[in-house]
């Protein structure tokens, strides 16, 4: 597919769709998947499958350590996707981009390795009311062991961050401010450029979540001028197991080690130990080798589509699903923030959140229900649970189309049982 540098090239989704092997299936008889659980995790291309199929069967061996010729071609594979992955965010180097689990463990990384160091009893960590468990609890969790204290931006009921707020909320005590590039209930974008400059101006540190922001838009760690950026390969067409934290120079030399073990070392004898350099003083232990090739694997793939015309695509297709989710009667859009991504959570008059979802997965549609790792959002908006479709580049209108119909037919089931 061409893709120039500054040209967005419109692809074609049916053509993409035969890359997904899985979105042939059906899931009940007569039911093709209708796949609309993006933000949960996304499906695998044939690229992707077969970059791991391959390192297994034709290079599989531990990296860093033997001088064997596998070695050398599993670490060179192992640290070419690196390399793709520092490239694809705009990282300032490859020693500040450490593969982690994903984007819960490079926050639990920063929040051990950096914040036991640098945050304080009476610091501040800022974060918003919109941030997932992954970036929340963690530092709950910083805040008991050092005796800092949290602290919110407040969310608009069109769930946009209240950056007036900031004027308040940010003073020289603030050490860190930790927040989601686009939350994942409410679809909304936040102008992480603007709060990372307000942040440094105050001398906090930022940390950014990209877990929903990477896969679906150009993200450049260092245009956003962001501390940290974190992100899951799962949930960008990359196998389960595999994410990336990626800390400017500065901060990676402020960091110190996490887990002890194998590959994190220079020199260990019994009572003391001095560490590798940078990123591997951060990968204790075997790595996830091929999920890092497949990581890399799916940078490329999606690469080759083109960030900016997976961004386009999204945000006419986002439009789409809203205008139609809008014409079923007693159903409500949680989040209408100007700058959104595909990200749509609704709820129904006629029906709890689970049973719109498994109403519509006996149509085949595959859709998400509850507190969406986000508990504390659910209760300032006043609802238990809500039902949310995220799209990614291989939906299609025909699947907000097949969605909608399976939602009228949930409004006169339900709303018939409730007369
Ligand atoms: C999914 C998600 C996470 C957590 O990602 P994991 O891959 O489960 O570690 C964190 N933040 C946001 C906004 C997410 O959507």
């Amino acid at each position: 597919m061409p893709n120039g540098p500054s040209s967005v090239q419109a692809f074609d989704p049916r053509v993409i769709r035969r890359d997904f092997p899985i979105l042939g299936r059906e899931v009940y008889p007569g039911k093709p998947l209708v796949y609309l659980d993006n933000a949960a995790t996304t499906q695998k291309p044939t690229a992707v499958l077969d970059a791991l199929d391959t390192y297994y069967r034709e290079i599989n061996a531990n990296v860093h350590r033997a001088i064997h010729r596998l070695a050398e071609m599993a670490t060179d594979a192992y640290e070419a996707a690196r390399s793709k992955a520092a490239k694809f965010i705009h990282a300032p180097n490859e020693r500040g981009v450490i593969y982690t689990r994903g984007t819960t463990e490079a926050i639990n990384l920063v929040a051990h390795a950096w914040g036991l160091r640098h945050v304080g009893a009476g610091d501040t960590i800022l974060l918003t009311e919109m941030e997932h468990h992954s970036n929340l609890v963690p530092w709950q969790l910083l805040a008991a062991r050092t005796g800092a204290k949290l602290a919110f931006i407040p969310v608009s009921e069109s769930g946009e961050l209240d950056l007036a707020s900031l004027d308040r909320l940010l003073d020289a005590r603030v050490k860190l401010v930790a927040f989601t590039h686009m939350s994942n209930v409410l679809g909304t974008v936040n102008p992480a450029r603007e709060i990372a400059s307000r942040a440094h101006a105050v001398g906090a540190r930022v940390l950014l979540d990209g877990a929903q922001s990477v896969p679906h838009m150009p993200v450049d760690m260092q245009a956003l001028d962001c501390d940290f950026l974190a992100f899951s390969g799962h949930k960008l067409c990359g196998p389960t197991g595999i994410g990336i934290l990626a800390a400017k120079p500065d901060r990676i030399e402020e960091m110190e080690p996490f887990l002890g073990g194998g590959e994190m070392i220079s020199k260990v004898a019994l009572d003391h130990s001095t560490w590798a350099e940078p990123p591997h003083k951060f990968e204790a232990g075997t790595p996830d080798i091929s999920g890092a090739i497949g990581l890399g694997a799916a940078i490329e793939y999606i690469e080759r589509i083109g960030m900016d015309a997976i961004q386009a695509y999204e945000r006419d297709l986002a439009a789409y699903a809203m205008a139609q989710l809008d014409t079923v009667p007693g159903l409500v859009i949680h989040g209408r923030a100007a700058e959104r991504g595909a990200a749509i959570s609704f709820s129904m008059a006629a029906a709890h959140p689970h049973d719109v979802a498994h109403f519509v997965d006996r149509d085949g549609i595959a859709i998400r229900a509850g507190h969406m790792c986000a508990q504390p959002l659910m209760r300032k908006r006043g609802v238990p649970a809500l039902s949310r479709a995220s799209l990614y580049f291989y939906n299609t209108r025909e699947d907000v189309d097949a969605l909608v119909r399976s939602l009228r037919g949930v409004q006169e089931f339900f709303g018939r049982a409730a007369r």
